[in-house]
């Protein structure tokens, strides 16, 4: 015996009742758009070595120097738990080669648990799902709006209204290259008024300022230079054209001159979609961007790429709190299963296998023989017929099915049942 209460890790939770029926809705919802826009699903390890996350992510962020689960193996190689999904699948497409010619851009989405040592708050938890994509191997500003659409269309279908697109343009190389300078000499005299983080991001990568959650030190670097006055003719034109694709499809946007994202790959447009009504540190439902060099620091074709995630969890807890309702699939005739004669009532049995070898889903009343409390089960279950078998049903061969809702009762014959059911379902 052991006689110890075991809880769930600290940031972590179980997903059951409710919250199932939220998760199925979304995840329905979403599948349904990757196959109407052609992304194709990816399952990569939960597990990858810690260097496909640290190189990509960047030594300097803050999912690097504090975030990560990660632990030796039994032969003291370094692994990491995966904090994200982009790392994963770029990591997958070289080591696979899935970028020949003749199928690029390669479109792929994932859905998968990820994992965070963060400091556990609303909307904030150390292990959390998201729903992402990725489309590799093109540089065309339309797929950036193609992508973006993709992400609003997916809110729009879950019953969001007033979600705000944030995009901005962090540049290539280069005019990250020439914003920092600037940028460094701007927040340099500031250094003292900053917190110990951002004292250490001023000298290993300014940009990382801008994840800082210390009002203080966002407030500073909001007030200097803005990236999109840093952009070389060609980042610009391209930012250009992202803005007059997504007005071409009447997406709404805003400029957001702060959004740099939390990773290192990023290069040119940035995104994300938040919501006002949730706080502003954890207002981010999801999020993405291009990340041109990153397949070329895998050690594969230097080609451009784009993405985002969504927040698996935080989603579902803004429908909650919303009352944004899930809708859910056409669903199949159910049928609470009452019979007062078991253990060793075979006809039951017999009709169990009927219904269900019909497609009916069938639950039986395990616990209780009496048919008064069998229906009340079946009420707060949600079922809305219960079929009865009794003494007299098994001597006529029929069962009798009450229609919860209508109070009303059938007498069937076993033959007929099936189709008496679907007649009373309306299924057919
Ligand atoms: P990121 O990969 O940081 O851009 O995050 C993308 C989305 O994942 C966010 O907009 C959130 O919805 C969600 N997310 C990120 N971190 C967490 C977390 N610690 N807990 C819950 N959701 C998260």
């Amino acid at each position: 015996m052991f006689n110890l209460v075991l809880n769930s890790p600290r940031g972590t939770f179980d997903i059951y009742g409710n919250e199932i029926k939220y998760r199925d809705f979304i995840i329905n919802t979403v599948r349904d758009l990757f196959d109407i826009f052609n992304f194709e699903e990816i399952i990569t390890p939960a597990f990858e070595y810690t260097e496909v996350f640290s190189k990509s992510i960047g030594v300097s962020t803050d999912i690097v120097q504090k975030e990560m689960y990660t632990f030796p193996d039994r032969k003291g190689r370094s692994l990491t738990l995966r904090p994200e999904g982009t790392a994963s699948v770029v990591r997958s497409a070289v080591e696979k080669k899935m970028l020949s010619s003749g199928s690029l851009p390669v479109r792929l989405f994932y859905i998968g648990n990820m994992f965070r040592y963060e400091r556990p708050q609303k909307g904030r938890t150390r292990e959390f799902w998201q729903i992402g994509v990725e489309s590799l191997g093109s540089g065309e500003p339309m797929l950036d709006a193609e992508i973006m659409w993709l992400l609003d269309e997916i809110f729009f279908k879950l019953g969001f209204k007033n979600l705000e697109l944030n995009i901005n343009c962090i540049g290539c190389t280069s005019c990250k290259e020439s914003f920092t300078s600037r940028f460094k000499k701007y927040i340099g005299p500031f250094a003292g008024d900053l917190c110990t983080d951002c004292k250490r991001r001023l000298k290993e990568n300014p940009l990382r300022i801008f994840d800082c959650k210390v009002s203080q030190c966002l407030e500073k670097a909001s007030g200097g230079p803005k990236i999109t006055s840093f952009l070389c003719t060609e980042c610009e034109d391209h930012f250009e054209k992202v803005k007059f694709f997504l007005k071409s499809l009447s997406i709404k946007y805003k400029i957001s001159d702060e959004l740099v994202r939390g990773f290192d790959y990023y290069t040119g447009t940035i995104f994300e979609m938040t919501s006002k009504e949730l706080e502003s540190a954890q207002n981010a439902l999801g999020g993405g961007g291009r990340y041109n060099k990153l397949l070329k620091e895998f050690g594969g074709p230097d080609m451009p790429a784009i993405g985002f995630a969504i927040g698996l969890d935080r989603t579902i807890m803004l429908m909650k709190e919303l009352r944004i309702e899930y809708k859910q699939k056409k669903g199949r005739i159910k049928v609470y299963f009452i019979s007062t004669k078991r253990p060793d009532d075979l006809y039951s049995l017999k009709i169990l296998k009927i219904l269900r070898d019909a497609g009916i889903s069938c639950e039986t009343n395990y616990g209780t023989k009496n048919i008064g409390n069998g229906v009340k089960k079946a009420g707060k279950k949600g079922f809305k017929l219960a079929a009865i078998i009794g003494s007299e049903e098994i001597k006529t061969r029929t069962v009798s099915v009450k229609d919860l809702n209508k109070f009303k009762q059938y007498n069937f014959n076993q033959a007929q049942l099936v189709k008496k059911i679907m007649e009373l379902t309306g299924a057919k």
